[in-house]
């Protein structure tokens, strides 16, 4: 959570004893129970083993399917009582999926124009503002590529771009470095913790991949539907102090060793100070 970002009293997203059964009452119950409070601006890691109901989770986070029972609700609006949800998806929340799903035949600006559409907006400001989404993620130089004259990286940047064209209140993504090799996932990591450290985006990742993981100040897991744990990092540092003092450099200092690299000269006490509150 940024120091500039809003923190209100109201979660952004909440859940209460939400059931999904596919299938028949027998049926297989991929959600079981799931109660859940996510603060606007929190980066959320939702991870857990194949068939744990992750995806289906995102989905009724991101309306795309009703629970069978329990209730969700987006920025305020229980979605129960929603009457046409493709209109509430498309204004308040952002998808990125791991195919990033582009236009083979359009621009990356038209592309990020697509879901502003049924804006209002007149075409002048839509034109702007997809200039200022592509600017946001490094790709000012390419309004006019098309996604085959672009990297992996650079698609998926484009469908973050056009994730965010509606100003949404929380984005959703599911596996979005799952195609990426591990250089490009950081870079992409390193985009989507920047929209949540800067613009104070919701970010909720359903992810395998503990690279992605590691990113989130919150890991949810989940198993057989339900919770199995909730852990939130009270700052953004807090875990990766504790990769640092797990790792060889952090025991060398934590031991008081004289062979650290002298870059770290006039930091190593501080850094040894932090390294023992965690
Ligand atoms: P995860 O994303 O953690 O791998 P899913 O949410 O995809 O898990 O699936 C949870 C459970 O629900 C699994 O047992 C899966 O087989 C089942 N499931 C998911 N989608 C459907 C569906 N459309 N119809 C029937 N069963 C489904």
């Amino acid at each position: 959570m940024s120091e500039g970002a809003t923190m209100t009293t109201q979660p952004v997203v909440e859940t209460r004893n939400l059931i999904k059964v596919y299938g028949d009452m027998v049926g297989v119950r991929a959600l079981d129970g799931i109660t859940l409070s996510i603060p606007r601006g929190q980066f959320v890691a939702i991870i857990g083993p194949s068939g744990a109901g992750k995806s289906t989770l995102l989905h009724m986070l991101g309306a795309l399917d009703r629970p069978s029972q329990g209730e969700v609700c987006i920025d305020g609006q229980s979605l129960g009582h929603v009457r046409d949800l493709d209109r509430f998806r498309s204004r308040t929340i952002g998808f990125i999926f791991q195919m990033h799903n582009l236009i083979p035949t359009l621009t990356a600006l038209e592309n990020i124009e697509v879901p502003m559409a049924e804006s209002p907006l007149p075409a002048r400001r839509k034109r702007e503002r997809a200039r200022e989404l592509l600017k946001l993620v490094g790709l000012e130089a390419r309004g006019g590529h098309l996604p085959n004259m672009m990297s992996g990286g650079e698609r998926q940047r484009v469908a973050i771009a056009r994730s965010l064209a509606n100003e949404p209140a929380i984005l959703l993504a599911d596996e979005p470095t799952g195609n990426l090799d591990s250089k490009t996932t950081d870079e992409i990591m390193s985009l989507l913790a920047r929209l949540n450290h800067e613009q104070g985006m919701t970010l909720i990742v359903v992810t395998h991949n503990p690279q992605v993981a590691g990113v989130a100040e919150r890991v949810l897991t989940l198993r057989d539907g339900k919770i199995e744990s909730d852990i939130a990092f009270s700052s953004p540092y807090e875990k990766d102090l504790i990769d640092l003092k797990h790792s060889q450099l952090g025991r060398a200092i934590l031991a008081g060793s004289a062979d650290l690299p002298t870059e770290l000269d006039g930091a190593v006490e501080p850094l040894r100070q932090l390294l023992l509150q965690v």
